[in-house]
């Protein structure tokens, strides 16, 4: 069976924690977007790790951990990760990459740079990863992929033809350093040694697992309000951040991916630039990040600090419907146990009108939230295991969220920890 594993909000819900607790019942996780400009933190046996390309599943040595053909893959970061993964004690893990996987080259990174240095006090609040870069290149049918890295001659001529287009770009736009395209050659054939022992076709691979009933998730990165066509464009990232692109981005026929788990966060959190409804400041918002999540509320990536804010019912209800949410799993409800009461919002004012649906990226950034309070429950709830067992209020929280958004809430999430979770 395929499940997807996928992100309601603004991503960071904790989508790493609920695929590295499901990948003990799994025999593949695989990535099917984005790249490296996001984390997963796990805390599990081994200790705490901050995943960038790995899959989430690759603390278990039964899983087969897979970089599908949708990912942008960075080839020195995947392989530091392995390295720091082994050197921490976790024994290697099983990985795979799709020969149609295509490559962020070193120039993305520097493109990322040169352009958020050139749009200054306009820029995105891009983590620098190379990411629009590397999309950009992908669709426009300048990119590379896996399998050329190991066909020489043509990979020489056509990086010829690219490194001339890139230079005509950094010398005029970004008046900054010309590529060597020697350089570049060798670096690529050192990036195709580092990967050749993973590397396969996904394709059959993926289609071949799925006939013989393999149980397979499907992991991604961010949430829904950070997808290029449904989010907060043009403050989203590069690549589609929704479930039905895991079809394309892990190969595996739509029609088979049967439950659409949809990681939804207790509050909200967000980084980079973008309209953000629900966003609170000052002291209020200080206390919710550093309480927040395991050790406070600072990007995995980059340690910048997240901007925080109340549980939005709109964007979320909004999150859920674009993935097509089979059910629910609300995260870091732990971290709510110091309030006395929590504000929820559950409506837009926007021009003197009240709306429950998710706007375009104009009109989000004229809504004001409307929020309602509940009742906070105060008190620690890590080390529950049964749902009747969880104070009233925060049933009452839970259910009030389930009732908004119309998905059912079937996990809940109460520590950081792999077995710190209630099936409801
Ligand atoms: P992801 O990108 O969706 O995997 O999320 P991140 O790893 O960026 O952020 C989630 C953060 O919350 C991590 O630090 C997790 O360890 C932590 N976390 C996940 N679930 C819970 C939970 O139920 N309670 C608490 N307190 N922290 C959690």
């Amino acid at each position: 069976m395929v499940k997807a594993i996928v992100g309601a909000n603004w991503g960071d819900e904790g989508k790493g924690k609920i695929t590295d607790m499901l990948a003990e019942k799994s025999d593949i996780v695989i990535r099917f977007q984005g790249g490296a400009n996001a984390g997963h933190t796990i805390i599990n046996d081994y200790g705490k790790f901050a995943l960038h390309l790995l899959p989430s599943g690759s603390f278990n040595k039964n899983v087969v951990n897979i970089i599908g053909n949708g990912v942008a893959l960075d080839i020195p970061e995947l392989i530091s990760e392995i390295n720091d993964v082994v050197g921490k004690g976790v024994p290697k893990p099983n990985i795979l990459i799709s020969e149609r996987a295509q490559i962020l080259m070193p120039y993305h990174k520097l493109f990322d740079t040169y352009e958020e240095e050139r749009l200054s006090d306009r820029q995105f609040g891009s983590t620098k990863s190379g990411i629009a870069p590397f999309f950009s290149d992908k669709f426009a049918k300048i990119g590379f992929q896996v399998w050329e890295l190991f066909d020489e001659e043509y990979l020489k001529d056509k990086l010829k033809g690219i490194v001339e287009v890139k230079n005509l770009i950094l010398e005029h736009v970004y008046h900054k350093p010309l590529l060597n395209e020697n350089e570049l050659f060798e670096t690529l054939i050192g990036y195709g040694k580092l990967i050749k022992p993973y590397v396969i076709n996904s394709v059959v691979y993926m289609n071949e697992a799925v006939k013989s009933g393999k149980e397979i998730l499907l992991e991604g990165q961010l949430g829904s309000l950070k997808d290029p066509d449904f989010g907060i464009y043009p403050f989203t990232t590069s690549s589609s951040t929704v479930a039905g692109y895991g079809s394309v981005g892990a190969c595996v026929p739509p029609y088979e991916i049967k439950e659409i788990i949809t990681v939804v966060k207790a509050y909200s959190s967000a980084v980079g630039a973008g309209a953000f409804v629900s966003e609170i400041f000052g002291d209020e918002a200080d206390e919710l990040r550093r309480r927040g999540g395991d050790g406070g509320e600072y990007g995995a990536t980059t340690g910048r600090p997240r901007r925080m804010g109340w549980f939005d019912c709109v964007a979320t209800r909004y999150g859920c419907m674009v993935q097509g949410a089979t059910q629910v799993a609300f995260t870091v409800l732990d971290v709510l146990g110091y309030l006395k009461e929590i504000p929820v919002c559950v409506g837009y004012e926007i021009d003197g009108k009240v709306t429950k649906d998710f706007p375009t990226t104009n009109l989000l950034n004229r809504a004001k939230p409307v929020l309602e309070v509940l009742p906070g429950w105060e008190c620690d709830i890590r080390g529950i295991t049964k749902y009747e067992d969880l104070p009233e209020n925060c049933r009452k929280y839970i259910e009030f969220v389930e009732k908004q958004i119309e998905v059912p809430i079937k996990i809940v999430s109460n520590g950081p920890g792999r077995h710190e979770i209630i099936f409801r």
